[in-house]
């Protein structure tokens, strides 16, 4: 052995089942990784096997966070609960400003707690940079959705320079970006041409807020509802709003037809029709939930069986601490089992893992456990006693 050769202990992990994140659970398997975390291998059975430590509960590789706002972590607790969504932006938009101080400390904060909740990649919208600094220290993968916000084609140009400077900052931080639509309201098709064709040439995903309320439905179907009298408020002229379309969703993925993986955000509200719609524009479409905090701000949650048939391209968020109690992936997915039982953990697993790396382009080395890869392992415990399903007391430990 000479001075440069490193020695790697090596760890071997049981538990009752081992979600692999693109492959079948294995019932006792064993999981091996160098000290590191680095995947060496994962076997059927501990057959022949020292030192295997064998624990209580279900191994699945680091969850992905695939919606978050990190720069609105101060708001936690300060934004009223089940009012609606125009009822959540109106104050949003007046308290957003605080010190420098207090927003950095609740990034550091949020961004740590994500950590503890064995999160390894996040998908993060920015309105501006404030974000970046605490991203490039932390142990865990960012990938910045820089959000442009411009109703009036006249500002399209203007709009899109100003998200193109922070893009610019993003990648002098090391941290991938995209530039994205907030919401199909908030954005006018002239923007998203600039959105769409830069995520095509550059193969980049992007994302949208879709159809978190059924104001948005009641605005492109009738131009009416809670939105337009949002707009009149502000003295927004709407004039120019003719989105001439059945659906919201249909629109925008008529307006990013070209991009490569464009991803609804919510869908709380989406139908089948609208589904089948946007896909005839757009048939790469991902599909993001974030049922807590539809809970916090809507009362309602999505009909998740609309989308089952994508299961490939579902992909789980938090949300911003501002319309969230924390920002965890498996309180997302336990609250999904909550409502929906007979989608099983398996398939909630490969949302909250491989499915959010490949969107975020991450699946080289996150979402699971093939070996070569660095993907984080996360013990779930407290499972139920007879089927080893999630429970609401179930928790989540990193062992690396
Ligand atoms: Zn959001």
């Amino acid at each position: 052995m000479n001075n440069c050769t490193v020695l790697h202990q090596v760890k071997k992990f049981s538990s009752n089942f081992i979600f692999s994140g693109n492959s079948a659970p294995i019932a006792n398997g064993v999981l091996v990784t160098d000290d590191h975390g680095r995947v060496l291998d994962l076997l059927e059975n501990d057959d022949g096997l020292e030192d295997v430590l064998h624990i209580d509960g279900f191994l699945c590789p680091g969850f992905v966070n695939s919606h978050c706002h990190l720069e609105l972590s101060h708001l936690f607790g300060k934004l009223p609960k089940k009012q609606g969504l125009v009822n959540f932006l109106k104050p949003i938009i007046e308290i957003r400003g605080a010190s420098e101080e207090t927003v950095q400390s609740a990034m550091i904060e949020a961004d740590n707690a994500m950590l503890r909740e064995g999160i390894v990649a996040v998908g993060d919208i920015c309105n501006e940079p404030a974000s970046f600094n605490v991203k490039a220290k932390s142990d865990i993968r960012y990938y910045n959705f820089v959000e442009v916000i411009g109703t009036d084609p006249a500002g399209a140009e203007e709009r899109y320079n100003i998200g193109e400077k922070i893009y610019e900052q993003s990648s002098k931080f090391g941290l991938p970006c995209s530039i994205v639509p907030h919401a199909p309201y908030t954005i006018s098709p002239e923007l998203l041409a600039r959105i769409d064709s830069l995520s095509a040439n550059r193969d980049l995903p992007v994302c949208f807020h879709n159809q978190e309320s059924d104001d948005e439905r009641e605005l492109f179907e009738n131009r009416s509802g809670a939105f337009v009298d949002f707009y009149m408020e502000r003295g927004l002229d709407i004039g120019f709003f003719n989105p001439n379309s059945k659906s919201s969703l249909s629109w925008m993925a008529d307006n990013l037809s070209s991009s490569p993986r464009p991803m609804a955000v919510h869908n709380t509200y989406t139908t089948t029709n609208d589904i089948e719609m946007a896909l005839e524009h757009n048939p790469n479409m991902y599909w993001c939930f974030c049922p807590n905090a539809n809970l916090y701000i809507e009362n309602r949650t999505p009909d998740f069986h609309l989308f089952t048939d994508f299961d490939d391209r579902i992909t789980i968020g938090t949300d911003s601490l501002a319309s969230n109690t924390q920002l965890s992936i498996l309180d997302e997915i336990k609250t999904i089992a909550r409502i929906d039982s007979s989608i099983n953990l398996g398939t909630l697993i490969k949302w909250a893992t491989i499915n959010g790396a490949k969107y975020l382009g991450m699946s080289d080395d996150l979402g699971s456990f093939e070996v070569g890869s660095k993907p984080g392992v996360n013990l779930i415990s407290s499972l139920s006693g007879g089927t080893g399903q999630l429970t609401q007391e179930s928790k989540v430990k990193k062992l690396a």
